[in-house]
This record gives C-alpha cells, sequence and structure tokens, in this order.
C-alpha cells in the first residue's frame, strides 16, 4: 500500500515473530510459490490479471482504487500470496500436510472477477478452492469467514456454484456494504450473518451454532478453507466488534471439527484483515495453535 497504510509489512512481520516462538516449534515452513496464469483464471479475467501486473511500479505507488495501492513489491507479493493457498491446498489434498495456514499479504476476499478493491487484487483463498477442485477432483468445497468485513469478492465468485459453499459473519452496517441475509446463492450455498457494531464474541458463536455449522454440516464439504482475518478483535482500530483470541480459537476448533466429520479434516487457511499488531499476533497464534492440535 502506501507507507502511512494500514495494511503494513509490520503485520506480517508480527504474526511471523509470534509464530516462529517456541510455541511453534513444531511448524513445518514452506515458501509461498507464485501462482500460475491457469490458477489465477479459475477467479479472475485474464485481461484483469495481465492488466494488473502490467500496472505495477517500478518505484513509488500507484492508486488502484481509493483504498487500494501499490508498490514495485506487490507484483510478486499478490502473486505469491495467491500462490500460498495453491500451493496449501496441493499439499492437504496430497496428505503431505494435516492442514495450512497461509501468511500473507496482500489481502484477497474483497477482490473481484476483474477489480481490486479493499487492499486486495487476487482473491486468494477463492484460487484455492478452485485448484481443490480443478485439480483435486473434489465437488464440494467451502470457505468460512470470520473477518470483520463481508467477503463480496468470494460471495460474487461463488454464488452461481452450488459445488462451492460460502458463509461469512461480518459488521452491519460496514464497509463493503455486500453480505445481508437475504443473499443466499443458489440452493443455499451463500449464508451471512450479519452483526451489529459491538456484538461479543457470544454473538459470534451463536451465529456459528444456530446457523453456520448446521448450514455448514448439511453441505458436507469435502475440503474447508478459512477467510482468517482478525480485524473483528475488540482491539482493532477499524472495527467495532468486540472478539478475544478465545473466540478465534473456539471458531478454529469447531471448523476443524466439521472438517474431521466431512473432509478428512482437510483445512487451509489464510490471512485476510486485522490492523492492531499486538492483537493480529496473538489471535493469529491462538488460530494456528488449534490448527496444530486438530493436525
Ligand atoms: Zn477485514
Amino acid at each position: 500500500m502506501e507507507p502511512w497504510h494500514v495494511e503494513s509489512p509490520a503485520r506480517l512481520e508480527s504474526v511471523l515473530s509470534a509464530l516462529r516462538s517456541p510455541a511453534f516449534a513444531a511448524l513445518a515452513w514452506r515458501e509461498a510459490p507464485e501462482a500460475s496464469r491457469e490458477a489465477l483464471s479459475r477467479v479472475h479475467e485474464r485481461g484483469y490479471v495481465e492488466a494488473l501486473l502490467a500496472a505495477v511500479p517500478a518505484h513509488g505507488y500507484v492508486r488502484i482504487d481509493p483504498d487500494t495501492a501499490m508498490g514495485a513489491a506487490t507484483g510478486p507479493a499478490m502473486l505469491r500470496a495467491a500462490g500460498a493457498c495453491v500451493a496449501a491446498v496441493d499439499a492437504v489434498a496430497a496428505g503431505e500436510v494435516a492442514n495450512a495456514f497461509c501468511a500473507v499479504r496482500p489481502p484477497g476476499h474483497h477482490a473481484e472477477r476483474a477489480r481490486a478493491l479493499g487492499f486486495c487484487f487476487f482473491n486468494n483463498v477463492a484460487i484455492g478452492a478452485l485448484q481443490a477442485r480443478a485439480v483435486h477432483g473434489l465437488t464440494r468445497v467451502a470457505v468460512i469467514d470470520f473477518d470483520v468485513h463481508h467477503g463480496n469478492g468470494t460471495q460474487h465468485s461463488f454464488e452461481r456454484d452450488p459445488g462451492l459453499f460460502y458463509a461469512s459473519t461480518h459488521q452491519d452496517p460496514f464497509y463493503p456494504g455486500t453480505g445481508h441475509a437475504n443473499e443466499q446463492g443458489v440452493a443455499g450455498n451463500i449464508v451471512n450473518v450479519p452483526l451489529r457494531g459491538a456484538s461479543d464474541g457470544a454473538a459470534v458463536r451463536r451465529a456459528y451454532t444456530d446457523t453456520i455449522l448446521p448450514r455448514l454440516d448439511a453441505f458436507a464439504p469435502e475440503f474447508v478453507l478459512i477467510s482468517a482475518g482478525f480485524d473483528a478483535h475488540r482491539d482493532d482500530p477499524l472495527s467495532g466488534l468486540m472478539l478475544t483470541e478465545d473466540d478465534y480459537a473456539w471458531i478454529t476448533r469447531e471448523l476443524c471439527a466439521v472438517a474431521r466429520r466431512h473432509a478428512g479434516g482437510r483445512v487451509v487457511s489464510a490471512l485476510e484483515g486485522g490492523y492492531d499488531l499486538t492483537a493480529l499476533a496473538s489471535s493469529a497464534s491462538a488460530h494456528v495453535q488449534e490448527l496444530m492440535a486438530a493436525a
């Protein structure tokens, strides 16, 4: 982004430094490769992909959207963010690892088929989900999104395809303005639970227990991806929800349990938002700890 921007390199530094602590010594680390044009084009128009890559400046910044700017390193970063999800799906589908967390920037869930939006260029999780179907022959793939913002791009990529499932809890009214409960896709494959500002962990857990988990169980996903944004944390400067590390651990446990019931435990999670550096590091740690416990 730009030097003053909240979507900053320090976010990933804080997550990575937390995950390098002794508590995570058992983690296996892999470097993210760049996504192929083929993988990107399952979600994005080819012309958009090429135009975006051509727009990356040699120095300085280029504004793509009022909230979304590119610097010289954005090109490889966005290719590797999408490529991380593709490689993680490949590794989990092949049984090399039980599950994976993709510590990536830029985030992805606002990126539309042919439009960068809200700090996002390529829709990393959607690209991972379509990799699971196209390359690994799975027919039912789910994305669960607990970022405080609605994942408009993921919903729009999935809403006409009954083999894909997308569920989101998010603050409402809030950016980007989508994600109302009546947006249900085809065959109810889209599940939105909008939450008023100041909703706490109890409200979010109710949304999962009453709505998202039963619908996800009924869908019976063969692969579960998570849009893991931690900006619904009570300390986050961008939002009004009041989640804590314990809530992120609880949600992760529940999603891993669904994956165990239907998907052989296959889970790939990818970082989305989270803008308080301390809360981001501790929340991502709580999330990864549960993934490790489920592995
Ligand atoms: Zn967000």
